[in-house]
């Protein structure tokens, strides 16, 4: 008979290191049926009998990756003879984490903390019994790379292997050891063999559905299992898959602490955090911080900066004396208005928003520098993983508070593909620091500021949250975003006083970029709406000379009549004004004043805004290249508006909305979630590495915040105007369709693997 031996351990702990040691040239490589990762066997070198499997490395059992699923149902479906489990001895808390998921299967086991030579380097010494004693197996110290000990470890391996596990390995607390029990209790039948129930009991705990799906459990006994953990649930105010995962650490920090480190107390983080993260108020804090938060930054102190840099700064001061300067220096007139209101007006747009911006990231900086926002990642994964995703999405989403570049990039800590795809597609919809503008416009000039103003930006930064996960729940019914969230391990900081260096490094980092972009690319699309505003392809002839009432010609103050752009002056022999000739402007030229020709800009304005008309927005043709330059850089959203408003921001309102704080919302709703930047497509575009879904994913944005635009102006002006028209229809579909994917069961069962382990043991014993 041969002896099987399974390799255990997380990716990079040596396992393929101490495999080769161990086997030399007696090795077959391969694939798992069904996935692409590598399957190792072989024979020891010095010992043929025993066959040992390098297992892929893994950093849980739970089925989240195909690596995992692989390593389960080996231990579960191979049944091996004994586990060489390696632990990487430089970072014993995440490595035995893992231990103490493979306890739960019953198989002899046998530790070997690896990477020694490096440990003795560092001046840590272990205290082997002591750990072989609180682990309840036996740990052998080694070096794969140095093959020092390694045969040791297969010798003991070989030893226990013939042992049966008897160790009934308790590692939780005694109350959700008591639990485990009892739900034991309920499942234990014929078919399940004693040492997998243990394993079984806390998958059924942790309300693993295809278990629980495949094991045939009557109504009677699932509610029997639901009540004890409901109750437990209760008592330990957490859900189940947490208490499992953090007594798991709590065993693992009290280990290795006694060895390495001081004695535990109670600290004051853990008291706030008793609050912070409570099941019921967490979610509300965090709201109520926001709101503070965007209160002072876009509401009050933010607006009141933000006002005086537009129209005072900018408005009063800084456009008006240019101009005069110019003036003076003689300057051709249309070079004034390009310089005036196209540079200054579109780049001071921006710009005047610089205060309410820093304000907003100082704060954000504080929460995030005291330790609350990785708190929100951990409050998050509850939320999330609820929909499927992990609280590892969020963590590119509050990057992309920032910028949505980086953001996205930061998407590659996902190692679950699915949810990796679904947090690039989403990660767009969190408001960035150029969009801040956008909703500070329509808060502050649209809304009129105050609590009105800080509500609605509150409400946007809740609107990007409230996207991801609606997108979430609906991409995850697709089969091709389908599977289990990652698992999310993170370690939360003490809280701390912020460090003013750091705070204060990262608010300049994210102002010093949105000021360089100003400087640059805004300067530049400023100057070409301002170009595309004032140039005309080809005159109306609308505007002719202006006649008087009895039919005279308009004359100037002193008596002269004026010629017109479009019409000149035909004079009699004696002199005196006869009429007047059309004249027609073919081919490029500058819109002078006094004429009503359409510029280059709003010819093509009004053929994009014919889209955006069922959005409200789309009356304005201004409003509709506000958004189209919107892929340019979204602080040119308002840049545009800037440039292209007579009087400045304050009076675009009235201007492009009319005034309507519908069509400002429909507007602020659709430039959040649509199409990114062409900086942010880039960074998709590299992410996915796929045309397809590159496009997919701008498609899918464009059209949820189509939807949502819609939605909100149709139904709006519905309930304040009693407006109805066939778009009120259709607004009603489409939110009957969003609702319905939103609750619609998802179909794909996530994994078959387990159906097949249980099945077969079915079946083996019929
Ligand atoms: P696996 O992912 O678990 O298969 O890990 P590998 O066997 O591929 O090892 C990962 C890296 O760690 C390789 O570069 C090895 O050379 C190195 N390594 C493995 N064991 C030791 C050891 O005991 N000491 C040192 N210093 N390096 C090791
Ligand atoms: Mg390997």
């Amino acid at each position: 008979m041969s002896i099987k031996i399974a390799l255990v351990g997380n990716p990079n702990s040596g396992k393929t290191t101490l495999f080769n040691a161990l086997t030399g040239s007696n090795q077959y490589v391969g694939n798992w049926p069904g996935v692409t990762v590598e399957k190792k066997e072989g024979r020891i070198k010095w010992n043929k009998e025993v066959i040992l499997t390098d297992l892929p490395g893994i950093y849980s059992l739970s089925p989240y990756t195909p690596e995992e699923i692989v390593a389960r149902n080996y231990l579960v479906e191979e049944h091996p003879s004994a586990i060489i489990n390696i632990v990487d001895g430089t970072n014993l808390e995440r490595n035995l984490y893992l231990t103490t998921q493979l306890f739960d299967f019953g198989i002899p086991m046998v530790i070997a903390i690896n990477f020694m030579d490096i440990v003795e380097k560092r001046g840590i010494k272990l205290d082997l019994s002591k750990l072989s004693k609180s682990l309840g197996c036996p740990v052998i110290e080694i070096s794969a790379l140095k093959s020092k000990g390694i045969k040791e470890v297969a010798l003991e391996a070989i030893s226990v292997s013939s042992l049966r596990d008897e160790r009934k390995k308790r590692i939780f607390s005694s109350a959700v050891e008591g639990a485990l029990e009892k739900i034991g209790e309920v499942v234990a039948s014929s078919y399940i063999e004693e040492n997998e129930l243990r394993w079984l009991s806390v998958k059924l705990f942790e309300r693993d559905d295809e278990i629980m799906a495949h094991i045939n459990l009557s109504d009677d006994k699932k509610a029997k299992i639901e009540e004890i953990i409901s109750s437990l649930e209760k008592s330990y105010d957490d859900d189940s898959v947490e208490i499992i995962t953090s007594e798991r650490y709590d065993y693992v920090t009290k280990i290795v602490d006694k060895r390495t480190r001081g004695k535990e107390k109670m600290s004051v983080s853990d008291k706030i955090d008793k609050i912070v993260t409570n099941r019921f108020l967490a979610i509300p804090l965090f709201a109520l911080i926001m709101f503070a938060v965007y209160y002072i930054a876009i509401g009050s102190l933010g607006a009141f900066l933000t006002d005086f840099m537009n129209d005072t700064l900018f408005g009063e001061w800084i456009i008006p004396s240019v101009t005069a300067l110019l003036e003076k220096l003689e300057v051709a007139p249309w070079l004034v208005g390009l310089i005036a209101d196209g540079a200054i007006g579109g780049v001071g747009a921006v710009l005047g928003f610089v205060p309410q911006m820093l304000i907003l990231f100082l704060l954000l900086s504080i929460l995030e520098d005291c330790g609350y926002m990785s708190r929100i990642a951990f409050i998050m994964d509850r939320v999330f993983r609820r929909f499927g995703l992990s609280g590892k999405s969020f963590i590119p989403m509050l990057i992309a508070s920032g910028c949505g570049v980086p953001g996205i990039m930061a998407s590659r800590t996902i190692e679950q593909q699915n949810d990796r795809k679904i947090t690039i597609m989403t990660t767009g919809f969190i408001p960035c620091s150029a969009k801040m503008p956008i909703v500070s416009f329509v808060a502050g000039y649209i809304l009129g500021g105050g609590w009105r103003g800080a509500l609605v930006s509150t409400g946007a930064y809740f609107i990007g949250i409230a996207a991801v996960v609606c997108s979430g729940i609906i991409l995850k019914k697709f089969k091709a975003f389908a599977g289990h969230p990652s698992p999310f391990v993170m370690e939360l900081p003490e809280y701390h006083l912020p460090a003013a260096k750091n705070v204060f490094k990262s608010t300049f980092d994210r102002g010093w970029g949105f000021i360089k972009r100003a400087g640059t690319v805004i300067l530049i699309a400023s100057v070409l709406i301002w170009i595309g505003q004032n140039v005309s392809l080809e005159s109306t002839s609308e505007a002719e000379l202006s006649v008087n009432e009895d039919g005279s010609f308009v004359t100037d103050g002193e008596g002269n009549y004026v010629s017109g752009v479009h019409a000149h002056l035909i004079y009699g022999e004696d002199g005196s004004v006869v009429g007047y000739e059309k004249t027609e402007h073919k081919g490029l030229h500058f819109i002078e004043n006094g004429c009503t020709s359409k510029s280059v800009l709003q010819v093509v304005g009004e053929c994009v805004a014919l889209a955006f008309k069922p959005l409200g927005f789309g009356d304005s043709w201004e409003a509709s290249v506000a958004t189209i330059l919107g892929l340019v850089a979204k602080e040119e959203v308002v840049g545009a508006i800037g440039t292209m408003s007579d009087g400045g921001l304050e009076t675009s309102s009235e201007e492009f909305f009319d005034g309507s704080f519908l069509k400002g919302i429909s507007f602020m709703i659709f430039n959040l979630l649509c199409a990114p930047c062409f900086a942010a497509i880039g960074a998709i575009k590299n992410e996915m590495n796929n045309r397809k879904w590159t496009w997919a994913t701008l498609g899918y944005m464009t059209g949820l915040a189509y939807a949502a635009s819609l939605v909100t102006y149709q139904i709006g002006i519905l309930f304040r105007w009693g407006s109805f028209s066939f778009w009120t229809v259709v607004a009603f579909v489409v939110l009957a369709v969003f609702l319905y994917l939103l609750f619609k069961p998802a179909k794909f069962s996530i994994i078959d693997t387990c159906k097949r382990i249980f099945r077969k043991k079915e079946k083996a014993n019929k």
